[in-house]
């Protein structure tokens, strides 16, 4: 850090985390150097500070870690949606409407699904569903009127509840994924005396860009190729039920970076679109699937952690698309459906949580004058430590190196060992001041500093409450909640709860670059410092897992309200230990019998006292009904 520290200013703290770009006017930092969240009020933006809400659930007995839900940003997303897209249709004189879906599978968390729901009434924003379970909450929320798309593979049980929610009055599409559901849907719908409203969904050719590139082109593991959409458009004429096809479905990838990639796969679509109807499909329906991307790093950039255009530019984009490439055929408009799901609901959710403990990669201070009596390797290390003067420290690492072997062979001991490691250290952390002094930057300064980095460790756990961050680099914002104040002067890299070296979050956006660590304040045991992982509502929990036994974290959802205040709308406790176990397929009553009896045998043995035992009993069982979290 360059800055001079008594200069610092909360902006420059917002600014370094890029809270501003990624926040997207939902969070900022308040003059106490907290960090918000803010909404539109009726009269103006009102702001509720995170630590503020942190405080009143651990007042309310929830230990850190949270996943802290925000109702109104979700709201805020949904009606963003709908009405951006309403613009565009107005603007453009499109003559279909935008009928939105929310991807079940991005949050079937109840609360959420309920909210979106409820939040999307108002617009009769519907829900899609890729499996039977989902179908089934899906059923059981849906608004009036939302659409209800039915994607992945359907066996009799599921094509039979999707009929029956035709029959019921639900407007649902069974968007065909492979040749061989066809029939199925045909035989049952015959059975069950239902004209089904059908979708294909084919593969578009238009390779996009970003980390979802596979979902695209012709090795896309999904929808019917040109042959077999010609192949479903003759067996539904020859059973008479091409009046069913309504719906053209694709689906380009998720966290579509670029909006040229959006507009080629548009009018791909568009051509099948029209072919359709050219077959004799009345259509109707055009379903772009998901794909529209946050911006995670704030860079608004075409790389896989942001996006070049803005809601208001993709809903253009499609819309004119579409218009103008219909308008040379005659076809009507169709209805545009999109599955947008993390756009919907990243924003809305957080993980929030505290830091343990540090380790520092710092030499001690080295031994003056240095004894001349030492072993040759450490008199070498010092030697080269003391008259190093550029930023080559290839030899500290050759002698480092040396240094462990000897200590490997028997020839160091313990004490020489740390002597050795700590003037490495001193000799690294020496290229490193030197380096950032005369403002020199190369790949090998930067790994080094990267590897003196502290390591915080998080009350959290990545596999079960950021997976993607572990499973596909996901970048997700991470700031401080407080201190924003204060210049951070350290450089760290999160660790996780687990034993895993790959429980770590080593992945940041900081002064609008990617970089592998993150500035945080000096930590003290005495005073708690919180942290909080941004946007992760897409995806992230349920696709969580139980390594090392940490189970779901406490879930609060807040509704900010116009006083500037927040009510506490929903409390979901975390897993408890018997509960997680119970997963893995212990059953908590049957360990805690054995250790009765154990500790029983304990008493007659004379090893234990009766309240000895009464006492570990007790510990036992509250472990077994406590949270698996770091308790402070
Ligand atoms: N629709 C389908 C068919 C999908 O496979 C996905 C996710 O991959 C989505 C919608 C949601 O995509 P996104 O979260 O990018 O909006």
């Amino acid at each position: 850090m360059t800055q001079d520290l008594s200069n610092w200013t909360i902006d420059d703290s917002a600014q370094l985390y890029g809270i501003p770009d990624w926040g997207r006017g939902f969070f900022g930092v308040n003059s106490a150097g907290e960090m918000t969240v803010e909404i539109d009020g009726s009269n103006g933006p009102v702001q509720v500070s995170l630590m503020e809400i942190v405080a009143g659930l651990e007042q309310r007995g929830y230990d850190m870690p949270i996943v802290l839900r925000i109702e109104n940003l979700l709201q805020s997303r949904i009606v963003y949606l709908n009405e951006t897209f309403r613009s565009a249709i107005a603007a453009a004189g499109y003559q279909g409407r935008y009928r939105g879906v929310f991807p079940v599978k991005v949050n079937q968390q109840c609360q959420i699904i309920e909210e979106i729901c409820r939040f999307g009434a108002p617009y009769q924003h519907g829900l899609e569903a890729g499996s039977k379970a989902e179908l089934v909450l899906a059923l059981a929320n849906l608004t009036p009127g939302g659409l209800l798309v039915l994607n992945g593979y359907k066996d009799r049980e599921f094509i039979d509840l999707g009929l029956w929610a035709h029959k019921l009055g639900h407007p649902c599409f069974f968007v065909i994924e492979s040749p061989a559901e066809l029939d199925l849907l045909i035989e049952r719908s015959r059975q069950l005396g239902v004209r089904p409203h059908i979708g294909a969904r084919i593969k578009i050719s238009t390779q996009v860009s970003g980390m979802w590139t596979e979902t695209s082109g012709d090795r896309s593991s999904f929808g019917l190729s040109s042959t077999q959409l010609l192949a479903m458009v003759e067996t539904l004429q020859a059973a008479g039920m091409i009046d069913c096809l309504e719906m053209l479905h694709c689906h380009l990838g998720s966290q579509i970076p670029c909006l040229e990639d959006i507009g080629r796969g548009v009018e791909e679509a568009c051509r099948y679109y029209i072919n359709l109807c050219r077959e004799g499909a009345p259509m109707g329906y055009l379903d772009l699937g998901g794909g529209l991307a946050v911006d995670y790093s704030g860079r608004c950039s075409g790389d896989g952690h942001s996006r070049n255009y803005s809601l208001e530019d993709y809903c253009q984009a499609i819309v004119t698309t579409i218009a103008a490439t219909l308008d040379t055929t005659g076809i009507a408009h169709p209805h545009i459906v999109t599955e947008s799901g993390r756009a919907t609901v990243a924003y809305s959710s957080m993980l929030l949580f505290n830091i343990l403990d540090v380790m520092h990669f710092e030499a001690a201070p080295l031994p003056q004058p240095f004894p001349a009596e030492e072993a040759e390797i450490l008199q070498e290390q010092h030697r080269f430590f003391t008259t190093l003067n550029g930023h080559d420290y290839h030899q500290a690492v050759v002698l480092r190196d040396r240094m462990r072997q000897q200590f490997r062979d028997g020839q160091l001991s313990l004490r020489q060992r740390t002597l050795g490691e700590n003037l490495f250290l001193a000799t690294a952390q020496k290229v490193v001041t030197t380096a950032r002094q005369s403002g020199l930057a190369s790949p090998q300064i930067s790994e080094l500093q990267d590897a003196l980095a502290d390591i915080y460790y998080g009350n959290f756990s990545v596999f079960q409450s950021l997976p993607d961050t572990w499973a596909i680099d996901q970048l997700l914002p991470v700031a401080p909640l407080h201190r924003h104040e204060q210049q951070p002067t350290r450089e760290a890299i999160l660790s996780d709860l687990t034993c895993d070296c790959d429980g770590k979050l080593d992945q940041f956006i900081v002064n609008g670059e990617l970089r592998k660590t993150l500035p945080l304040h000096a930590f003290s045991p005495d005073e708690n410092y919180y942290v909080g992982a941004f946007l992760m509502g897409a995806y992230q929990e349920t696709l969580g897992d139980l390594h090392n036994l940490f189970g779901d974290t406490h879930v609060a959802s807040v509704r900010i309200n116009e006083e500037g205040g927040y009510d506490l709308i929903e409390e979901i406790s975390g897993d408890t230990i018997g509960e997680i176990l119970s997963y893995v397929e212990y059953i908590p009553s049957v360990l805690f019998d054995r250790m009765r009896k154990e500790a029983e045998q304990a008493v007659r043995e004379q090893r234990l006292s009766v309240p000895e035992r009464q006492q570990f009993l007790t510990l036992f069982g509250d472990n077994l009904a406590g949270y698996p979290y770091y308790k402070p």
